[in-house]
């Protein structure tokens, strides 16, 4: 019987294959971190349990289509510390360059691997990656959701309407699954280590990547997300429910490329905010974005396979947006000029700009500047394909669930409900430059972000 404290509740077959003796590899990817990890628990777990050698393994693709040089930084440095912590815990830790189910399935080959154990994303790639994984090595593999604080396929069997009905199914359990993580127990049969990582190499193949510069104002790794969530809880957290709509202010935790990057446990992040002394509005109005927004995404992406294209919108919106497809547009621009932040709208350009330099647009801007491509393009087509190329090209946090679902739901009104009508944008919620000067001082705001 799976009990509380045991990871293999939070574990399921993502693709069928065989189970032999051998050793265990946790395939790391989206949760890159030792502690508070379930998916390395798991891999833990069963290694002790058939006194197996335990093994991690990054697979990175220097092909990965679009990445850049400033999302290249922030996970090599997270993986630099997370080598070092397996290593000094006696866990081997591999990266393998190269395509993820080839060099996979060649390291399965020639470590005599028997069991594969892999944490748990919705998107795309890392299902179709599974796939190929199991069919090459011929091994089951097994997904650990480490990234939801209840597994995705168990807080919903289905795509949720929106946050309210997920908020309902999460909190008759949240209390079962919020728990504290159980300790990493030292490897069942510690073997040699391979040689450490030649990182100097590893950052030679992916110096070709985009040249998005990395960031400076944040330290990625586990350590630093750690130290920032701590600052958060006894800061920014107090006045949270007053001051994270205002960009003017530093009133957000900016946990989300640590989340994103599996730095940091959402659960963790949780747990600390469920015990920090602040104001129960403010811790409220943090856990409902931190849990249930953030797993309203990760449902989304699960159960709707358009998650990123305006095929995925609810038929309501897809009507609306084809009624006024031909409305006309006062103002026209391509992807170059959203990128260089030309446009008529300094409120918009300055949010680019703060995008652009810093790898991260406060939230609420995030909305009014997805709405307003809508407004500038000539279809909700063009404008979802511009949203998803800049979110993803300049976000720390880009390539996420959460993006899919921000940009479908400024655009196409998922987990949105119909609004009154206007041009262009038929029924889908409206935001305008009048209404933000209604909520935060835009004029500094642009003035801090100049071009
Ligand atoms: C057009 C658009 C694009 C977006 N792109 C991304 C993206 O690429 N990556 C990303 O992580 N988020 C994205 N978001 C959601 C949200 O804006 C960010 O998560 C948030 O601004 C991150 O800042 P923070 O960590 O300081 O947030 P906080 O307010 O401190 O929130 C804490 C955590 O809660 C979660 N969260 C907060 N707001 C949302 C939300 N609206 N939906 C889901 N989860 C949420 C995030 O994990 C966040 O880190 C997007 C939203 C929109 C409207």
């Amino acid at each position: 019987m799976k009990h509380i404290g045991d990871p293999a509740r939070r574990a399921r077959l993502a693709a069928p294959g065989a189970d032999r003796p051998g050793a265990v590899v946790y395939w790391m990817s989206r949760d890159q971190r030792v502690d508070d990890n379930w998916a390395l628990l798991h891999a833990s777990a069963l290694a002790r349990a058939r006194r197996a050698p335990l093994q991690v393994v990054f697979t990175l693709d220097p092909a990965f289509p679009d990445a850049t040089r400033r999302a290249w930084d922030f996970l090599l440095r997270g993986l630099i510390e997370v080598e070092a912590d397996l290593r000094a815990r006696g866990i081997p830790f591999h990266l393998l360059l190269g395509a993820p189910p080839q060099s996979l399935a060649l390291f399965c080959r020639q470590q005599r691997v028997g069991c594969l154990v892999t944490d748990f994303s919705p998107l795309r790639h890392k299902r179709v990656w599974q796939a190929e994984a199991a069919a090459a090595t011929g091994l089951a593999v097994t997904e650990v959701d480490a990234h939801n604080i209840v597994p995705a396929w168990i807080a919903s069997p289905k795509q949720e309407f929106a946050a309210r009905t997920l908020r309902l199914k999460l909190n008759r359990i949240l209390s079962d699954w919020l728990e504290e993580f159980p300790a990493l127990e030292p490897p069942p049969s510690p073997g040699p280590l391979p040689p450490p990582t030649d990182w100097a190499a590893v950052q030679a193949a992916v110096a070709g990547t985009r040249a998005v510069p990395p960031v400076e104002w944040l330290r990625p790794g586990p350590v630093a997300a750690r130290d920032h969530l701590r600052r958060f809880v006894t800061g920014a957290l107090r006045t949270y429910a007053l001051t994270r709509n205002d960009p003017c202010l530093d009133g957000t935790s900016n946990l989300s490329p640590y989340l994103h990057f599996g730095h940091l446990a959402p659960q963790r992040a949780a747990l600390a905010a469920g015990a920090a002394r602040v104001a129960e509005e403010s811790r409220l109005a943090f856990l409902e974005e931190l849990v249930v927004r953030r797993e309203l995404s990760d449902n989304f992406c699960l159960y709707n396979p358009h998650y990123d294209s305006p095929a995925g919108y609810p038929d309501w919106a897809k009507k609306t947006l084809a009624l006024h497809a031909a409305d006309r547009r006062e103002h026209l621009y391509d992807e170059e000029a959203f990128e260089a932040a030309r446009t008529h709208d300094e409120l918009w350009n300055a949010a680019q700009r703060q995008m652009v330099r810093t790898g991260k647009m406060h939230g609420y801007l995030r909305m009014y500047w997805a709405k307003k491509l809508l407004e500038w393009t000539p279809s909700v087509a063009e404008a979802h394909r511009i949203a998803l190329a800049l979110n993803d090209r300049y976000e720390l946090d880009g390539r996420d669930p959460n993006g899919y679902v921000g940009v479908a739901w400024s655009l196409g009104g998922v987990h949105d409900r119909p609004w009154s009508q206007r041009p262009i944008f038929g029924t889908i919620r409206y935001m305008s430059f009048g209404g933000c000067r209604s909520k935060f001082r835009v004029a500094a705001f642009i003035a801090r972000w100049p071009p």
